[in-house]
């Protein structure tokens, strides 16, 4: 039977969750507060370049296609994808780079550069990664509600040691500092301190060799844009810059939605795509939650925040090293993730990550220019630091050291330039505490202890997103909106 769904929120779960739903013959209704869809996924546009605003590792490129076939279209016909390969280069505090490629005989020769003695060792350690993830991935796309469910997974993740942290897992098998950062930085990607995420999310790294890693043509933004093509053809009634103020509650049952205006849309079933924590506390009356109190909110694990810098040269730099995805390792690698995630202050080091999309896309730029994007991982905004102040210092800080060692004269060069702190993701995205991936990927906050995609506390109320199962990253929140579309039928 045809329902009346609301969608709070274009980020790529609301996008996924929508299509599914219309393509099923619901009446489905977007509200976003932002002007444009796509959410952290956001294109700027300054002075004629394209910045993505944020994911830009695409990987299971099926996650798409499948969304695509079950509207009865073909995904090609929207986007294309282009691979990329290496997958992504790292660089050391000595600027020696070390190339990540997708293939594993390649992978392993560059490991024995570092450390010959690590070759075999990673070897070892991918095929008990491939293992975790023939074991969990599975269970990626399903509702993770029952304790049935995580008494069956329990024994496995003991078995495959997936419960011990990636800092110890990567520990065991490689021995040369710098490797071990490599193959440890992978949980920063969805959020999550390496010294505390558990080994079962090391099944990423099999995603992207299993899978691929793409560049879409003309930036993540061409996904969003196709996705909306899709939604308007499905009849979507798409509304752009409605804020919704608050999910309406009668009897534990969600009849539908306020908007900032104040005038309400009943709904059948309500999906819910802005971000959990924030949406429980702010969106959701006190009065109506027992489970998801502002206590526990406020006491859940999060997320680092960022600083993302966006910047156009008006030269090229294709004789830097620097390649597609690049990920700058710093020396204190562990005291900078606890300074980071334990004690929320800003440490005086960073790592980066840099983008550096014009090298495989001409159209993003204007002629004879570069487009990047730098990513420096910051605490959310428990700690108090005055973003005003110090997120210009901090961005001149990094684009003075990219400039030292691997940008020359980037400064003078700028024609283009813009940031976001962790007051964006708080007040523009409406994420708690200004996390940048909602909630952080902990033991006790995964699979079936992640919030649920289905409402623990209310009827015709689901999540979709960065805060629920499976988690954080473009593949996960693809497949929370195909759980959530499948509990509604
Ligand atoms: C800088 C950055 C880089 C990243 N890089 C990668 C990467 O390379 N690969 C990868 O896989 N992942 C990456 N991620 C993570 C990934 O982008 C996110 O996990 C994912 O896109 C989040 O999608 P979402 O469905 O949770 O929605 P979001 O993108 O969080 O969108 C939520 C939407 O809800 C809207 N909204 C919120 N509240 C309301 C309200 N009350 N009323 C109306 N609208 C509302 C917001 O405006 C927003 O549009 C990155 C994240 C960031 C921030």
């Amino acid at each position: 039977m045809s329902k009346k769904v609301v969608v709070i929120g274009g980020g790529f779960g609301g996008l996924a969750a929508a299509a599914r739903l219309a393509a099923r013959g619901h009446e489905v209704h977007l509200y976003d507060k932002r002007d444009q869809l796509g959410g952290r996924a956001y294109q700027y546009e300054i002075n004629g370049f394209h910045f993505d605003g944020g994911p830009t590792v695409i990987t299971a490129p099926h996650l798409f296609d499948d969304i695509f076939a079950a509207a009865g279209r073909r995904r090609e016909d929207y986007f294309t994808l282009l691979p990329l390969d290496p997958l992504y280069r790292f660089f050391d505090q000595e600027g020696r780079c070390f190339n990540y490629w997708r293939g594993l005989d390649e992978t392993a020769q560059e490991v024995a550069r570092y450390n010959p003695d690590d070759a075999e060792r990673y070897r070892a350690m991918l095929e008990h990664i491939r293992h975790i993830f023939d074991t969990f991935q599975p269970y990626s796309d399903k509702p993770l509600t029952t304790l049935g469910q995580m008494m069956t997974i329990m024994p496995d993740m003991v078995r495959l040691q997936a419960f011990m942290n990636t800092d110890w897992f990567i520990e065991r098998y490689l021995k040369d500092p710098f490797l071990r950062k490599v193959f440890t930085f992978h949980p920063l990607l969805i959020g999550g301190n390496p010294l505390d995420t558990p080994a079962i999310y090391t099944l990423i790294m099999q995603f992207e060799k299993q899978w691929g890693v793409f560049y879409p043509q003309g930036g993540t933004g061409a996904i969003v844009r196709g996705f909306e093509k899709l939604l308007r053809e499905l009849g979507v009634h798409i509304h752009l810059q409605r804020e919704v103020a608050q999910i309406v509650i009668q009897n534990h049952k969600a009849t539908g939605i306020r908007l900032d205006g104040g005038e309400e849309v009943k709904a059948d079933a309500v999906v819910c795509n802005g971000d959990l924590p924030f949406v429980y506390k702010h969106l959701i009356s006190a009065a109506h939650r027992r489970r998801f109190t502002d206590r526990k909110v406020d006491r859940m694990n999060y997320s680092m925040s960022l600083l993302v810098i966006y910047f156009g040269t008006k030269k090229r730099y294709l004789d830097s090293p620097l390649a597609h995805h690049n990920i700058i390792v710093n020396s204190r690698f562990r005291g900078w993730l606890k300074d980071i995630f334990r004690h929320a202050t800003l440490p005086e080091d960073f790592s980066l990550y840099v983008h550096m999309p014009s090298r495989s896309d001409d159209s993003i730029s204007p002629p004879g220019h570069e487009n990047f994007y730098a990513l420096v991982p910051v605490p959310d905004m428990r700690a108090s630091i005055k973003w005003e102040q110090v997120g210009p210092l901090l961005r001149d800080k990094a684009l003075a050291f990219l400039e030292e060692h691997y940008l020359p004269d980037l400064r003078a060069n700028i024609v283009a330039l813009h940031h976001i702190d962790p007051t964006h993701f708080r007040h523009t995205l409406n994420s708690q505490y200004g996390a940048a991936f909602s909630l952080r990927p902990t033991l006790l906050q995964s699979a079936n202890f992640r919030p649920h995609c289905q409402s623990e506390e209310f009827d015709n109320l689901y999540f979709v997103g960065a805060g629920t199962h499976p988690g954080a990253g473009v593949p996960s929140v693809l497949s929370s909106g195909k759980i959530a579309a499948d509990l509604i039928g």
